[in-house]
């Protein structure tokens, strides 16, 4: 209980007393009535003092309590006012003249205060602060501007003998001006950022951006509405069983990878990761998709944001894959072409030694694939290319990569398990298939294929030398029987060889080595000389003689072909109207052109200049051309030799059958005279049916208005059988060697008028 007041119930008990004991002295004895009245005034004097020590008392402690007010306000660091219970301020401190701008003596003005704090708005809400409520309002500062404002009153100070209402009360307020600051800032600042975010989201749409998120911890993807649009999803979240469920089959990987790359990212890694898949969309196709992203680890690198654009790429990824195709794919059998594979190769080639892995390079060429076409027709010999890509592809459905990489070639490059066998293995394995479809759609015909292969670790500064070698070694079986040949020591020493000439060779040509040779041609019928091939032949400066054989396909494979041909072309026809100019009956000279010279030049510009330049009529030249050259590429093959022909230069089938030859081209192929090879006549004498097929073939050109030569007659047997079969002319050893310039003009000499029955 309150000091004040246990006092105040004591001198109350007290007056009781002495009223009780009045009355009693009143009805008691005399004596005992003085004692006791001179007790009551005692006690009534006492009594008077007391009270007016505790009036002081009371007066002194609300003194002191005024002055602790008054200190703990000019302390405190907010506004105060000290009200009395009329609301009349008693005091205000200097937090509040400090934020209105008055001072205390402007405030002492009542007129003032209410200017600042006008009473009908803080008396109710002076009210309500009372009732424990804070309440906010404005105030005017001295100059008019409204400070926010928020106030806390109670009750502080009673004056215990005064009035009813004879207490204080002291309001304290917050200047809330920087927080309604910031208030209107985070208003002004969430609300562009709604807007802004308005815009983003608009953008996104328009774009076709759709958003994917997971959230650090979270177990779910976050997906934006656009990105379910995308999707056909009607959820905003997405658990990741079904997100990879969506993952096309050959894309899950992808996926994989992504939550992989969760756990893998390091913290500070802020690349931007980028990502594409086919999922399956809102149409119920798959699409292609462009992931951009990136993650943010988490703690202990164990779950981690990952948040970025989703960008449906199917249309840009049909164009790519468009172009791809038409760069990478081989049009007849539907599987890559050598540009890929060089390009897939030179990739792994790069990777491989790093990886501490090796692969194998195997080529294949369909053996006698010209014949399945000339015999079979065009379309079969597609089929067949096709069956064979299907082969290929069938084979590395383990592992691997394959293509077409010419005509007939086709190339493998398959992960090396360790186990040496495993090329011959695979290349057996699709000469049996080969044999198998082949035979099923050729009418019984099999097929077979030859294989040159390496192991990519074996040798080669880059991919292309690896496949040299693979192609090099191919090279080197004679493409009928279903040789397979491994790159090795001997295959590589060939190779330095030919390296080897081939630098020599260059120079070979400045320094006039390579010379001319002469071979007579005779007219079977009456013996005279018609012509003459000319022969190349290298006469190094110790004087051995390097037959053409050794050299030209050397030449073939570098540039130098098309100088050695084109120093031919014009020794030839310079030769020819040198000795036509002497006087010599004019005749033919013909000349040997390589595949080389027929397809990567423009042999009609060519041979237009050297006849030009030496003055040689075209009617005394003449192209040899062999059938495999003509048949690399026939359309290509006819259309040039018509342009030579035009000319008026004649065209020759050389060495006609060596190959699998087959009359049928013969129509195809604007050629005026056909060259038997020397193989066809070496047996003639003892070989009836050498004799028959020799006679046939004359017979079929002769009817095809086509002349025949013979070559490589070394005896008057074969001279005469070919004579009676009606070969027209004949060339060989019988009727003269190739010889140098000087020696044929010397048998032309002795030639002419000479006749060979006389
Ligand atoms: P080819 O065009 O078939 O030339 C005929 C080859 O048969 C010549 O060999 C010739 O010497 C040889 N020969 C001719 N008659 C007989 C004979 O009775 N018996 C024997 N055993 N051989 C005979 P050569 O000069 O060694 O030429 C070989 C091949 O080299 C030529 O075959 C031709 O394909 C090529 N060649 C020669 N000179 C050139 C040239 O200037 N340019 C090109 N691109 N190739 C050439
Ligand atoms: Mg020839
Ligand atoms: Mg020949």
């Amino acid at each position: 209980m309150h000091k004040l007041a246990r006092s105040i119930s004591i001198i109350a008990v007290y007056i009781a007393a002495l009223f009780t004991v009045l009355n009693i002295a009143l009805r008691i004895p005399d004596y005992t009535k003085v004692i006791m009245i001179s007790y009551a005034a005692v006690a009534a004097v006492s009594a008077v003092i007391l009270i007016s020590v505790l009036i002081n008392y009371e007066r002194e402690r609300v003194v002191r309590e005024r002055e602790n007010i008054s200190n703990i306000m000019q302390t405190i660091n907010a506004m105060a006012i000290l009200w009395d219970a009329d609301f009349r301020y008693v005091e205000v401190n200097s937090e509040l003249t400090k934020t209105i701008g008055y001072t205390s003596e402007d405030l002492s003005d009542m007129k003032t205060l209410e200017k600042v704090l006008p009473a009908d708005a803080f008396a109710p809400s002076l009210q309500a602060v009372i009732n424990n409520r804070d309440e906010e309002f404005y105030v005017t500062a001295k100059g008019g501007a409204k400070v926010c404002t928020v106030w806390n009153t109670s009750i502080v100070s009673v004056n215990t003998f005064r009035k009813k209402k004879s207490y204080l009360m002291l309001s304290i307020g917050l200047d809330l001006s920087e927080t309604v600051r910031m208030k209107e800032d985070l208003i002004q600042y969430s609300k562009n950022l709604a807007e802004s975010e308005k815009r983003y989201m608009f953008s996104m749409e328009l774009s076709e951006i759709g958003l994917l998120l997971k959230e650090s911890g979270a177990s779910n993807y976050h997906i934006s509405e656009q990105l379910q649009k995308m999707l056909g999803i009607t959820s905003e979240v997405i658990s990741p069983g079904v997100f990879r469920a969506r993952f096309h089959p050959e894309d899950v990987m992808i996926y994989d990878a992504l939550e992989g790359t969760m756990t893998n990212t390091r913290s500070g890694d802020h690349t931007t990761h980028s990502t594409e898949f086919r999922m399956l969309a809102a149409d119920n196709t798959y699409h292609w998709y462009q992931f951009r992203y990136k993650v943010n680890p988490g703690k202990n690198r164990i779950i981690a944001d990952i948040g970025g654009a989703v960008l449906d790429i199917t249309k840009d990824k049909e164009k790519d894959i468009l172009i791809e195709k038409m760069a990478y794919i081989d049009d007849v059998t539907q599987i890559f072409n050598r540009n890929k594979f060089m390009q897939i190769g030179q990739e792994t080639f790069e990777c491989s030694a790093e990886a501490g892995q090796t692969y194998w390079v195997i080529v294949f060429d369909i053996d006698n694939f010209h014949i399945i076409n000339d015999t079979c027709g065009y379309l079969n010999g597609n089929k067949l290319l096709n069956e064979f890509g299907q082969l290929v592809k069938q084979t590395l459905t383990k592992g691997g990569f394959g293509a077409r990489i010419g005509g007939d070639n086709f190339a493998m490059l398959i992960h090396d398990n360790g186990d040496e066998t495993l090329p011959v293995k695979i290349i057996k394995d699709i000469q049996s298939k080969l044999q198998e479809v082949s035979s099923e759609f050729l009418m019984h015909q099999t097929v077979t294929c030859s294989a040159g292969y390496c192991k990519m670790s074996d040798g080669g500064d880059n991919f292309a030398a690896i496949l040299d070698h693979a192609e090099f070694s191919l090279s080197m079986s004679d493409g009928t029987k279903g040789d397979i040949i491994r790159y090795d020591n001997k295959v590589h020493e060939r190779i330095l060889a030919g390296n080897a000439i081939e630098s020599e060779l260059s120079h070979a040509l400045e320094n006039g080595e390579l010379v001319l040779y002469y071979q007579p041609k005779i007219n079977l019928a009456d013996g005279s000389l018609i012509g003459m091939e000319a022969l190349i032949r290298w006469i190094k400066p110790d004087g051995t003689i390097v037959p053409p054989n050794q050299f030209i396909p050397v030449a073939e494979n570098s540039l130098l072909i098309t100088d050695i041909s084109n120093f031919v072309l014009h020794e030839a026809c310079r030769q020819n109207k040198k000795w036509q100019d002497m006087g010599f009956p004019p005749i033919t000279v013909s000349i040997n052109l390589t595949a080389v010279d027929f397809y990567q030049t423009n042999v009609k510009e060519v041979i237009q200049t050297a006849l030009a330049e030496t003055g040689l009529e075209p009617q005394w030249l003449d192209v040899e051309l062999t059938e495999s050259l003509a048949l690399k590429d026939i359309d290509h093959a006819v259309q040039q030799m018509k342009e030579i022909k035009e000319l008026g230069v004649k065209l020759s089938m050389d060495d006609f059958g060596t190959g699998y030859s087959s009359l049928s081209y013969i129509q195809v192929l604007p050629i005026t005279l056909l060259k038997l090879d020397r193989s066809f006549i070496m047996y003639l004498e003892e070989d009836e049916i050498s004799r028959e097929i020799v006679s046939a073939v004359i017979r079929i050109a002769k009817s095809k208005k086509i002349e025949t030569i013979a070559e490589g007659i070394e005896t008057i047997g074969q001279a005469e059988i070919l004579k009676e079969s009606g070969c027209d002319h004949a060339q060989g050893y019988f009727f003269g060697r190739p010889m140098p310039a000087d020696k044929f003009e010397e048998f032309m000499a002795m030639k002419c008028g000479m006749n060979v029955n006389a």
